[in-house]
């Protein structure tokens, strides 16, 4: 039998804990690629599982590897997805508080994967009763529908989300996942009716054409060919091979009623609605004027987004104007019929995209309020929030899923928010993480050495901050009165914020230029690095106008659908809405509070090489990955503290009967009891220590031999 030494050479230590050598970020590099090499891809630093994408089909998904995760403790068995989606179930069943697992990692790291295994874990482990079996079911399905509308085939992954999700799953008191709710962020909208080269659209237009039977197809008048629609072949790769559009199709249709779908035709008809307006092309007249020069389209289009064919046809090539109370029409040139047009498309999808998710959380939505109200009728002059806090205990699993941090060669207003958000996401993480773990030592009156990290909270501050930060900035340019452009907001950012440490443009602080940058650009230090960002288009993307008169057409539809996304007070109501990046930035708010209430524990996934290819372990890509997730801060933390606390009559209550004189009660100080209990079982001083309330175990391996013991 191999020794336990090579079996450690060979594959590793399971947990970064265990490293020898815990500075040396190729040691850490090493460890990972050693496992990765064994096809074992997760590995723990403390709670925090690493995650590195094997881009092959493991077989440790099983129902049986499922079995084995459940109810067994964290450290006494192989890192897994599945061990931290049972510690958290059971953390929140025990300790009764909220919990949330954060997954963050770059695109095609592993993110969206990770999640559904967790999902897949509670809805095939958790207790399940007749009326609640079929939530299991419509969490599933929901992965699917979601990813056809919200994901897209990019460079970096060919099932990319192109939003960001947050899913709470909620559990009665027994444990049974009784509901599930959804929040959506940012859409790349930009999508619809752009694809960079070498990527697509999102999946839905390509699964209806390939999917679609023939009679459906005619219906909505389309072709089978993604090359006659110019929304769908901008980054000329209608077909990816590792995807098969026509079976996602079926899946997607099967999964539409089980979430309880009864608008499919009116979807479809929006659907291929936009493929039509992406057909929709513009003449110029001689005096200038713009006109439609594709009239059979319109009035397909028409048909299918239910509205009036000529109301479409005036709002797509003309602009509504108010002029000291008098409306006026004006005529749109060319280029302004062509952005009407995709901003339209753009609306169109992301609203429709919106509605989705809403109805997915419909039928996710809590349902067991009507039995309760049924099984305690006798209590109805209980207020009814009264009654379900008193009689339905529910505890919420929080899972994030968003965007990781993004450097393309061309960054934009997306690259921006994402990024932004990445910022965010690393300032709770240091909050959580990092900080209360230094000043649980500091109340515990522990002495260790302080770590440094750096706190992220000036870059936060840049982007946010009230009046002087960059998304203030972008607002007011947006409404100034006036000539306003993207290169005036990069002036005026310049204006105000040349000299902060972490903004750069090719203007330096001696009036030269720096050549490396463009004029167009903007360059931020974020925690995670540099990112050049071109300001063309910033102030469009955050403006995100749609014509008044386009919205005043869309209300009327006789699409239901499309009536709900597209509502009337919207026309009448005058007063301007939010604009992009603050809307973003106040859900991200919101985002934060949710996640700050609730006990976080994390997945961070790494993507081992760019070719999307199984075994190939690319160290350059990984260090990058393993610095901007702050891998290693992680882990000097957890190494200059204890890998384990417990507080003293948890402990003690855990492992009294190992020791003759706390067996089977101590009545004396907790902390002296916890005292005879470990010198008892021989702990050396470097091993532990004893803090105002809790213990601390420096090593895993101690609970180990510990929890070994017990069982002996
Ligand atoms: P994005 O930010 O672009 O949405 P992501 O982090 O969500 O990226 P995923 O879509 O989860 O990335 O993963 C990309 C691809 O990698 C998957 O489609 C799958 O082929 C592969 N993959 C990821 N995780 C696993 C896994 N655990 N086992 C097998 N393959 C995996
Ligand atoms: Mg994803």
């Amino acid at each position: 039998m191999e020794s336990a030494l090579t079996a450690r050479d060979r594959v590793g230590v399971q947990d970064f804990v265990l490293l020898e050598n815990y500075n040396s970020e190729a040691a850490f590099i090493e460890n990972l690629r050693r496992r990765f090499k064994e096809n074992l891809i997760y590995t723990y630093i403390g709670s925090v599982l690493v995650s590195v994408n094997p881009y092959k089909e493991l077989e440790i998904y099983s129902k049986q590897q499922m079995e084995r995760y459940r109810g067994v403790s964290f450290y006494e068995i192989s890192p897994h997805i599945y061990a931290v989606s049972d510690n958290t179930y059971r953390a929140m069943r025990t300790e009764r508080k909220d919990q949330c697992i954060l997954i963050s990692g770059e695109s095609g790291a592993g993110k969206t994967e990770a999640s559904k295994k967790i999902l897949l874990y509670y809805a095939v482990t958790c207790p399940a009763n007749d009326h609640m079996a079929a939530l299991g079911d419509r969490l599933l399905q929901s992965n699917p529908v979601l990813e056809a509308f919200g994901n897209a085939k990019t460079l970096r992954n060919d099932n990319s989300s192109r939003f960001g999700k947050y899913m709470d799953v909620q559990f009665d008191f027994r444990g049974t996942p009784v509901g599930g709710h959804i929040l959506n962020y940012l859409l790349e909208k930009s999508r619809v009716v752009h694809q960079n080269q070498g990527e697509r659209n999102f999946h839905i237009f390509y699964q209806l054409l390939d999917g679609g039977d023939d009679n459906l197809l005619s219906t909505l008048d389309l072709e089978r060919n993604p090359q006659n629609y110019h929304y769908m072949v901008k980054g000329n790769c209608p077909r990816v091979s590792s995807i098969n559009d026509k079976n996602n199709w079926k899946v997607v249709m099967k999964a539409l009623p089980v979430i309880g779908f009864t608008e499919q035709e009116k979807l479809l008809n929006i659907i291929a609605g936009v493929l039509h307006l992406g057909n929709t092309q513009f003449g110029e007249g001689e005096e200038g004027e713009t006109y439609i020069t594709t009239e059979t389209q319109i009035m397909t289009l028409a048909k299918l987004l239910g509205v009036d064919g000529s109301a479409l046809r005036e709002a797509l090539t003309h602009k509504k104007l108010t002029a000291k109370g008098e409306e006026m029409i004006s005529p749109l040139n060319f280029e302004q019929a062509v952005c009407a047009r995709d901003a339209l498309a753009k609306a169109v999808y992301g609203r429709t995209f919106t509605w989705l998710v809403e109805k997915i959380n419909q039928s996710l939505a809590v349902k067991v309020g009507i039995s309760i109200i049924i099984l305690w009728g006798c209590c109805c002059d209980l207020p009814f929030n009264c009654m379900m806090g008193t009689f339905y205990d529910s505890s919420v699993i929080g899972l994030l899923d968003i965007y990781g941090f993004e450097v393309l060669q061309h960054n934009s207003f997306e690259q921006f928010c994402i990024n932004y958000c990445n910022e965010k996401l690393q300032q709770l993480f240091i909050e959580l993480t990092l900080r209360s773990e230094q000043e649980e030592y500091e109340t515990e009156g522990i002495a260790w050495e302080t770590v440094k990290y750096f706190d992220n909270k000036i870059i936060c501050d840049l982007i946010e901050e009230k009046h002087k930060g960059i998304i203030s900035i972008l607002d007011e340019e947006c409404l100034r009165p006036g000539e306003t452009c993207d290169v005036s907001f990069l002036e005026k950012l310049e204006d105000t914020l040349s000299g902060h440490p972490h903004f750069v443009t090719h203007k330096l602080a001696n009036g030269k230029t720096r050549r490396v940058m463009s004029r167009e650009e903007f360059r931020l230090l974020h925690y995670a690095g540099e990112v050049n960002y071109n300001v063309n288009g910033f102030l469009d993307k955050n403006n995100d106008l749609l014509n008044r008169n386009l919205k005043e057409v869309m209300c009327q539809s006789d699409n239901q659908i499309l009536s709900h996304c597209f509502r009337k007070e919207e026309v009448i109501d005058q007063k301007r809405q939010e604009m992009a990046a603050t809307q973003f930035k106040n859900s991200l708010m919101k985002l934060m509070e949710i996640l700050m209430s609730k006990e976080p524990s994390y997945v961070r996934c790494i993507k081992p090489n760019d070719a999307k290819q199984p075994g190939k372990f690319d160290e350059v890509l990984v260090r990058h990955q393993v610095k901007y997730l702050g891998l290693m801060e992680n882990l000097r933390v957890r190494r200059a503290g204890f890998a384990y606390r417990r507080r003293f009559e948890a402990f003690l209550q855990r492992y009294k009967p190992l020791c003759p004189e706390t067996w089977p009660n101590w009545n004396g100080r907790l902390v002296d009891g916890v005292s005879l209990l470990v010198n008892h079982l021989g702990y050396k001083p470097e091993e532990y220590k004893l803090g105002r309330s809790k213990i601390f175990i420096r090593f895993p391996k101690t609970l180990f031999t510990t929890e070994d013991a017990l069982e002996a």
